[in-house]
């Protein structure tokens, strides 16, 4: 049966779920069915019209067939030429109405299938920008993207095939009854009875097929790897050193020798698919030619040639949607458990959010305030314990310890990119879990170790922080961060390209452009994460003479790791494994013998002479 526009539609993959597919199977609850109708409700207009479209070419489609037994009856057997032509000219008529019906719905469904995705796609995207830093540094950045790309285009697919291919199929298979009922009861009952015979077989050739091919994939992927390991440069190497070239030809030739019997099997089991097939497909007919005969002949004087060639052609039919609504059921399952490993993302919760009465103040000083500060990442372990400390407008603070001990995650406290797990960090005097998000990040500027800069020009990441800086604004800033020498010597200026992530850059350089764009910012609270990472040390003055001024005129707080930023500071905390062992200034710190001492003997003293 050749595939027609608005008729039933095909299985989109294969017809069997696999082990892994079986044991995640979703349930499929009257609440996930009414969400996953929620998205179709705003095309309910559009969705009534594909149903309108779908019940008319489907009945549509089955006319010919009916036609089939007047044209017999009525054209041929009644030697009526004007009628024969009629009948014929209707059918294609018919034929083609079918088809063009089924193009409109074609492209209707389509254009719900985009919306609907885009629709998702947008919320997805929307709901994943509200997710905390904890959400992105434990999930698996694929994972992210994958829910975003396939699992969405796979709603697409769902709606475009899967729920029109129901519809449509179960409309077919409907009618088809319906009208083989009509035409005679017994010859109907009949063909019913021959459907699952057809079936069956052709489930079960399937299957074998479907597990044959299975087992090759595995079979394939095992060549794959011998041969990705034994011949790649290592791999040929070590087999050679080793001596070891018989042992892997004939580990080589075995999976080669497996596979080509699966391959014969495989081919051979679509043979005897076919010879099911066929078989079956012409015993249906012929059976219901016999009944019909013995009834015709014996029973029934008023059943003609004609209902007889209508039963059996409708018979030819029905087999498709039945065997495809077989195969709807798998992919019933499937299209449910892609909704519901989306909705799992859109069901995340929100952890870091604005509180409904949050407060925006009118403008922003830049004090910070941490009191009896707890937080953990993980129940496990607990990460900062009870951090105290203040920082006062235009003054500045550095924080130094060892590796590990807890410095980032205090400053990631402040924009909230985590909440305290107790005490209160306060910005300007207030909570900052009280704070309208935007207003706390707008005044917090930071540049990181991992200076993240987006593939465009230099200008292009500048104005990120603020577009309608002026062309003077831009290289004031280049200026105070000591990158527009370097700009100057490009040969587009600021509008050379930094390359994918600033790959074309110098981690100093990249530094330093970071620098110049907190900078446009201009926030009231600086925070500073000294990159610990080796940087030339011309590079390191160039970044030094920039930020030394800058912390002189700002609220600023440093994560040091070199001494002069430190000696620029008003204080400096001393955190060792999550706690504020020390604070002071460098001179009393030094003398104390603690361990302050010990990173300044270690770290910033060879830091220093080197
Ligand atoms: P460094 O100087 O090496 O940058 P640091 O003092 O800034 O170190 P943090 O990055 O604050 O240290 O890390 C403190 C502790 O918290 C470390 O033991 C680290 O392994 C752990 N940690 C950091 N980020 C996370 C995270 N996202 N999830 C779980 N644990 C984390």
């Amino acid at each position: 049966m050749p595939p027609r526009g608005g008729g039933p539609r095909g299985p989109m993959g294969g017809g069997f779920l696999t082990e892994e597919e079986k044991a995640n199977r979703p349930k499929v609850t009257w609440p996930l069915l009414k969400r996953v109708f929620r998205y179709l409700l705003p095309y309910w207009k559009q969705m009534f019209l594909v149903l309108c479209a779908i019940v008319l070419s489907s009945v549509l489609g089955l006319l010919p067939s009916v036609l089939t037994g007047r044209i017999i009856d009525e054209g041929l057997i009644g030697r009526n030429l004007d009628m024969l032509i009629k009948l014929i000219l209707l059918s294609l008529g018919v034929t083609l109405g079918s088809n063009l019906i089924g193009v409109g719905e074609n492209y209707l469904n389509n254009w719900i299938a985009q919306h609907i995705t885009y629709d998702m796609r947008n919320q997805m995207y929307r709901h994943l920008q509200k997710m905390s830093q904890k959400f992105f540094t434990s999930n698996n950045q694929g994972d992210v993207i994958t829910r975003m790309t396939s699992d969405i285009s796979g709603v697409e697919r769902v709606i475009t095939s899967t729920f029109t291919s129901i519809l449509s199929n179960s409309i077919t298979l409907a009618a088809a009854v319906v009208i083989m009922f009509r035409q005679n009861w017994i010859l109907a009952l009949v063909g019913a009875a021959i459907v699952p015979l057809f079936v069956i077989p052709t489930r079960l050739a399937g299957k074998k097929r479907w597990e044959l091919t299975k087992e090759s994939q595995e079979c394939n992927d095992e060549i794959n790897g011998i041969l990705n390991e034994t011949l790649s440069v290592s791999g040929q190497l070590l087999v050679k050193l080793f001596c070891k070239e018989e042992q892997e030809y004939e580990k080589y030739k075995s999976v080669n020798h497996r596979m080509i019997r699966l391959n014969i099997r495989e081919s051979m089991a679509g043979r005897w698919f076919w010879v099911v097939i066929s078989t079956f497909s012409s015993v249906g007919p012929m059976l219901l030619y016999l009944v019909g005969g013995i009834l015709m002949i014996q029973y029934d004087s008023s059943l003609t040639v004609g209902d007889v060639t209508v039963l059996v052609t409708l018979l030819g039919r029905m087999y498709g949607p039945v065997n495809m609504l077989l195969n709807m059921q798998v992919e019933w399952i499937r299209s449910m458990a892609l909704f519901t490993r989306i909705f799992e993302y859109y069901d995340m919760p929100v952890e870091i959010q604005n509180s409904p009465d949050a407060i925006h103040p009118a403008r922003a000083d830049g004090n910070v305030e941490f009191c009896n500060v707890n937080f953990s990442y993980s129940e496990e372990r607990q990460i900062l314990k009870n951090v105290n400390f203040k920082l006062n407008s235009g003054h500045s603070i550095a924080i130094v310890g060892p590796s590990g001990s807890g410095k980032s995650t205090i400053i990631n406290l402040i924009p909230r990119l985590y909440d305290v797990s107790s005490g209160e960090v306060k910005f300007d005097g207030t909570d900052v879990r009280k704070l309208d998000l935007t207003f706390l990040r707008d005044n917090i500027g930071i540049v990181s170790q991992e200076t993240y800069l987006f593939n465009g020009t230099i200008r292009e990441n500048l104005l990120y922080a603020k577009p309608d800086a002026t062309e003077n604004e831009l290289i004031e800033a280049c200026k105070k961060a000591n990158i527009y020498d370097f700009i100057e010597k490009q040969e587009l200026g600021l509008d050379a390209v930094v390359g994918n992530r600033g790959l074309k850059l110098s981690g100093g350089e990249k530094q330093r452009i970071s620098i110049a764009r907190v900078l446009l910012k201009d926030p009231a609270l600086l925070i500073f994460d000294e990159a610990t990472s080796s940087l030339d040390s011309i590079s390191e003055s160039k970044i030094q003479e920039a930020i030394d001024p800058i912390i002189e005129s700002r609220t600023s707080i440093l994560i040091a790791h070199r001494l002069s930023t430190i000696l620029a500071a008003d204080e400096i905390l001393v955190v060792k494994d999550g706690e504020i062992v020390e604070r002071g200034v460098h001179s009393d710190l030094v003398k104390a013998g603690g361990t302050y001492t010990e990173l300044y003997e270690t770290q910033f003293r060879r830091a220093l002479e080197a």
